[in-house]
């Protein structure tokens, strides 16, 4: 089934204890759709400037993304610039260029009002309103945001939350929004603002996925070499959803949820293993099937 998406496209300026890149290609919105193509066929709402590389659009397009919602605007492409101590769960920014971004105005091609599965990326909450508006009763619609838009626009925040199924946050945001330290009593108190489930990324120490009365916790794959963790997240929400519009139009189930969390953790591993989307678009499905098994036996036990 198809899942639509709306987040940012960049350029990513980041330093981390293994490296320094400048200008590469980054994003919530390119992320996620990269990492859910493996899935499910996907739609994307963003915008860049004529300085973003048509290689990298080909190469999204030529992994079956529909890129009818991308805007090519005059002016310079999102920029972010950040780093990363040795604790990678904690991305720092440097400075946030919102350039395209400070005027678009998304519009919904009309075919794409009733997709069923949809994505608020990490991007202005207005934006994420705007899109909310013109979809027609989705399935399920599942919402990232990060500290940037907390403290910017937390009204507007409050307002997409209201609305959407499924939060997935990272911890950092978590106890943000809600001035909660523990995350279960957090997500208690996110799931009576209106979402029915929490997904909480934990970095290298995994997920935490709660939902009425029930907690599953999936750990991170425990890699050798971790260069970059950005796009981790939202690479993560890309496999999550992209299972669940695998799924069909049947009722989800629990076990769905739960599947979901792992094919985003497996998702999320690759991200990490280089710089940029160099690792994530270029997966095999073999590739992901090799990592659900391991993370199979990394958790299997016996009483
Ligand atoms: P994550 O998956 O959480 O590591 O998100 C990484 C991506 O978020 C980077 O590629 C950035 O381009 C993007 N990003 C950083 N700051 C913002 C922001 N304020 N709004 C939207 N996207 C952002």
């Amino acid at each position: 089934m198809s899942l639509l998406v709306v987040g940012s496209m960049a350029f990513d300026s980041i330093k981390s204890p293994f490296g320094e890149v400048e200008r590469v290609v980054g994003g919530s919105a390119t992320y996620f759709s990269l990492a859910a193509s493996y899935f499910a066929s996907v739609r994307l709402v963003s915008v860049v400037g004529r300085d973003f590389p048509k290689e990298t659009i080909e190469m999204m397009s030529a992994r079956g993304i529909d890129l009818q919602g991308l805007k090519i605007a005059d002016g310079e492409t999102f920029h972010w610039k950040g780093y990363y101590e040795y604790d990678l769960n904690t991305a720092h920014t440097v400075r946030t260029d919102l350039n395209v971004f400070k005027d678009f105005v998304p519009a919904l091609p009309a075919a794409w009002r009733e997709t069923p599965f949809v994505f608020l990326g990490n991007i202005d909450p207005r934006l994420q309103l705007d899109i909310l508006a013109q979809v027609r009763n989705p399935r399920i619609v599942a919402l990232d945001t990060m500290n940037f838009w907390i403290g910017k626009s937390p009204q507007l925040l409050r307002e997409v939350i209201r609305n959407v199924d499924i939060l997935i946050l990272n911890e950092a945001e978590v106890r943000q929004i809600t001035g909660e330290f523990n995350l279960v009593k957090a997500a208690r108190m996110l799931m009576g603002m209106g979402p029915g489930r929490v997904v909480i990324k934990r970095g290298e120490y995994g997920v935490l996925h709660l939902s009425d009365g029930q907690i599953f916790a999936a750990p991170a794959y425990p890699l050798e070499m971790i260069f970059d963790p950005t796009g981790a997240g939202d690479s993560f929400a890309g496999g999550f959803m992209g299972y669940l519009a695998s799924r069909g139009d049947g009722a989800l189930t629990e076990m769905d949820y739960r599947l979901a969390t792992m094919y985003g953790s497996a998702i999320a591993s690759f991200t990490v293993e280089a710089f940029s989307t160099d690792r994530l678009q270029g997966l095999t499905k073999e590739d992901i099937a090799n990592r659900i098994s391991s993370f199979r036996s990394l958790t299997e036990f016996r009483v």
